[in-house]
């Protein structure tokens, strides 16, 4: 007996099931479609988006329907439009094979004639937002007074956006008797307040523990600086050609910035927050779904009627301000038995945020550092070759040009031809990462640059500063290459726009000037002095200064678009 059927559904609705692809119930399925529909009680359940919520509640109500009576029996309410839209649709894969079972969708930003229109034609099952749904019934096009189910779905979310008042509204045109059942990833105590006024004695059902993140999920964080954090992120992509996935931000503005400054350098991404009219963010969120656009850049709100289930990635731009919403972030990836990683990119301060996320996963960030340019192009490379050996080929489209090409390209060897076929695809990704900054180094000199200077160090003047592209890791190389000591001590750092300063430790002092004065050494065409100048507070410690840790920092080079293509597809 198919599992579906055991949970107590009807062949109609096993059957469209199957041909949903829906083999097994999902946990939260299991445990809430056969308490739904052997009990009148209320029903509080924990389930995250991706946990299977939506058939969860709508199967076992598409099962009680009574479907020769066209009045409203079950209202589901959604907080955005989207996950309303989802919701209907849904609810008519389910009941495709009872035909008499009809739902209405109605939400705010579409024509509300046309949605009275629906209703009077007799529909069983009303999904909407609040919002629109309270004005339907102010209107009287829409009639609560006979419904059995009650069913708030994202609870927390409709809270979360000010629809306390409309849902109070709402509630109060229903009967007393019927069967509340409300879902919420996070249990705040507003979510907890509706329960307590709203349902009684209601059976808790969760799809796991609660607010637990997926166990496909890896969380990693890489550590960034709020300087590099937009670099990591197109390191992060570039490291991953075939990313597909979502950059949660936690403002419309700083979702707008990232996703146009990733357009802007050649990726394929776009914006999806609620300044958009719902006609472009129906329009970008198609997109995603038809992976059109490999990198959605989105607020938590907007991205919460997105029902994608391969996402490769999630990452967090910025880490949101409450944990469930983490939890809530990563759990787009990961789903339907996929594998997925949540990404988090913190700064040093920001890293404090992570243990009580880690808590309440159960489960430990992993850090990883940021892939470096010559990491990127290596990978960037082979997934050029791989998609050289598994592309199809049209003999019979280019069979015509192909003499003329064989005769063009006569006297190469193939090791030529390879050679100059990578070179055309690639130049460009390795002239933009060739001299690239390893990002993760950025991070010590900072954490340098923090530390106070320690009594055994000397403080030197530079008459080199900002203006002449000086930073610290530039800085650092030029120390280095006066070859003033093997492992000499670098302590703090500052840069300034028209002169530095730096410390060097103090048995080296005179070592340093010596070097510098017979080298006298060149910066973009200034001849460098330096100075010893009077200390600042003394505290702190310093910190080694590594061979090679000015690598590739003294030839400054940048473009904004490193891609041509190589596995990006452009708009
Ligand atoms: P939801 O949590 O309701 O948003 O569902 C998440 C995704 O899982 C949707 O794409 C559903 O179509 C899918 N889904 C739900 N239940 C099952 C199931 N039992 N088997 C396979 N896929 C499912």
């Amino acid at each position: 007996m198919s599992l579906f059927k055991s949970l107590g559904l009807n062949e109609s609705i096993v059957k469209a099931l199957v041909e949903l692809g829906y083999e097994k119930p999902t946990s939260i399925q299991q445990k809430a479609v056969p308490q739904i529909l052997s009990s009148f009680l209320d029903v509080k359940a924990f389930a995250q988006t991706g946990t299977g919520k939506t058939a969860a509640f709508s199967l076992p109500i598409i099962e009680q329907i009574t479907s020769d009576n066209q009045t409203v029996q079950a209202i589901i309410l959604s907080p955005t439009r989207e996950l309303a839209v989802q919701i209907g649709n849904n609810i008519d894969d389910f009941s495709k094979y009872l035909p008499k079972v009809k739902t209405a969708t109605v939400y705010g930003g579409a024509n509300i004639e046309e949605q009275i229109r629906k209703l009077k034609k007799g529909v069983q099952i009303v999904i909407g937002t609040p919002g629109r749904t309270l004005d339907l019934i102010k209107r009287k096009a829409l009639k609560l007074d006979n419904i059995n189910w009650l069913v708030l779905d994202e609870a927390d979310e409709m809270l979360n956006m000010g629809f306390k008042e409309d849902i109070d509204s709402i509630l109060k045109s229903t009967p007393k008797e019927k069967q509340t059942l409300l879902f919420s990833a996070t249990f705040p105590k507003e979510v907890e307040a509706i329960a307590k006024n709203y349902m009684n004695n209601p059976v808790e059902i969760t799809s796991g523990e609660k607010n637990v993140g997926s166990d496909n999920v890896e969380h990693e964080f890489y550590l960034i600086t709020d300087r590099t954090r937009y670099a990591a992120l197109k390191r992060i992509a570039d490291i991953n050609p075939d990313i597909y996935g979502i950059i949660f931000c936690r403002t419309k503005r700083e979702t707008q910035e990232v996703a146009d400054k990733l357009i802007t350098d050649g990726y394929s991404a776009d914006s999806l927050h609620g300044d958009l009219s719902q006609n472009q963010r129906d329009s970008v969120m198609e997109k995603f779904r038809q992976k059109k656009i490999q990198m959605l850049v989105a607020t938590d709100v907007a991205a919460r009627g997105l029902d994608v289930d391969n996402l490769t990635h999630v990452i967090n731009h910025k880490l949101p301000d409450q944990i469930e919403n983490y939890t809530h972030r990563s759990g787009r990836t990961g789903r339907a038995g996929n594998l997925g990683i949540s990404i988090a990119l913190v700064t040093n301060k920001e890293k404090g945020k992570l243990h009580p996320i880690e808590k309440k996963l159960k489960k430990k960030f992993k850090q990883v550092a940021i892939p470096t340019g010559e990491e990127v192009c290596q990978k960037q490379l082979m997934h050029l070759i791989d998609r050289v050996k598994t592309i199809d080929v049209n003999n019979s489209q280019i069979e015509s040009f192909l003499p003329k090409i064989y005769e063009k390209l006569d006297g190469l060897s193939r090791e030529e031809l390879i050679q100059r076929f990578v070179s055309l695809e690639f130049n460009s990704f390795l002239s933009y990462y060739e001299n690239s900054r390893d990002l993760n180094e950025l991070i010590e000199e900072k954490r340098g640059k923090g530390r106070a200077s320690s009594e055994n160090m000397t403080r030197f003047f530079i008459n080199l500063g900002r203006k002449d592209k000086l930073n610290p890791a530039r800085l650092i190389g030029l120390i280095n290459d006066q070859n003033i000591g093997e492992a000499i001590d670098i302590g703090a750092i500052d840069i300034l726009d028209t002169f530095s300063f730096f410390e060097v430790e103090k048995e080296f002092e005179s070592e340093t000037l010596d070097a510098f004065e017979k080298n006298t050494p060149d910066f973009n065409g200034r001849t460098v002095n330096i100075e010893i100048t009077k200390k600042e507070k003394a505290t702190g410690r310093s910190r080694k200064n590594k061979k090679g840790f000015s690598k590739g920092g003294n030839k400054p080079r940048r473009k904004s678009n490193p891609a041509s293509g190589f596995g990006r597809r452009r708009k």
